[in-house]
């Protein structure tokens, strides 16, 4: 398996796997944008080749993009639906043009208009850019922790928008263990790992489970919340990541930390304790 964090662009994007590789990671993500704005700034063809030629050099193959946090498929507002597919195409086109391997979205919000009508729109969305950008890269439908009008949940619902999108090849799911906890499924015993993997397999495929975002919860299992805590410090606990990542069916996976940087304990210091539970 491969670990790694979730790094900065500051500075251009190949900063970004220079981050990466000092930290010694096998993996990254990276926003290829900001990720709280609609605007989106181009990536130069100079920029993609020194990003690819950075990737080369420090030997770093498993990029992560993950979507700005303002796209919303399953919005019933038309102008907040016109203008994610649009931002979603254009973050596509910018994952395939660095050669990214997976892109990750947050299913999205229905804010009122029921689950069912959320996740037709989702669907209706992803098959239109997928038609209008044939990517290379695959999209990870990310599970939410459950508040609000989330889509995404269980991995029943991540089922659903798959389906409902034609099954296409270039969709996928990446698990986050905060949210998921977060949404009830507990993962502290070996035995709910192997419950969770084979309901994965079963409704989606695990091979279509490409990426899992490591964070420990502060919140209680089925709590909702989404608050990322660092390995072992949260409710899962270090037997939780300890279960993983020594789980035969994730050898492949690569593994994000999306832990807080604090006084406490910054990326590295989280690196380290999850490849110590490697056996
Ligand atoms: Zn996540």
């Amino acid at each position: 398996m491969k670990f790694g964090v979730h790094t900065s662009i500051a500075g251009g994007i190949d900063q970004a796997v220079v981050r990466a590789a000092e930290l010694d990671c096998g993996a990254f993500q990276i926003f290829s944008t900001n990720p709280r704005g609609w605007k989106a700034k181009e990536i130069s063809d100079k920029e993609a080749q020194c990003f690819k030629d950075a990737l080369i050099k420090y030997n770093l193959g498993t990029v992560v993009v993950h979507t700005p946090y303002l796209i919303n498929l399953a919005s019933p507002k038309e102008h907040i639906y016109d203008k994610s597919i649009k931002a979603l195409i254009a973050g596509i086109k910018r994952a395939d043009k660095i050669g990214a391997k997976y892109m990750v979205l947050h299913p999205g919000s229905h804010t009122g208009a029921g689950i069912d009508q959320g996740i037709e729109n989702i669907a209706k969305g992803l098959i239109r850019v997928i038609t209008e950008t044939d990517p290379e890269v695959n999209i990870l439908l990310e599970n939410v922790a459950g508040a609000g009008t989330a889509i995404g949940k269980s991995i029943k619902e991540l089922e659903r928008i798959i389906k409902e999108a034609d099954n296409h090849k270039q969709l996928g799911i990446c698990y986050d263990t905060c949210h998921g906890f977060a949404a009830g499924y507990d993962i502290r015993e070996e035995e709910e790992v192997d419950i969770l993997l084979e309901e994965i397999d079963s409704r989606i495929g695990l091979k279509r489970l490409g990426v899992i975002h490591a964070n420990d919860s502060i919140g209680e299992l089925g709590s909702n919340k989404d608050r990322h805590h660092h390995i072992g410090e949260g409710k899962i606990g270090l037997e939780g990541f300890r279960n993983l990542v020594n789980h035969p069916q994730l050898k492949d996976n690569a593994f994000i930390l999306e832990t807080p940087v604090d006084e406490q304990k910054n990326d590295q210091d989280n690196l380290t304790i999850i490849k110590s539970l490697v056996e």
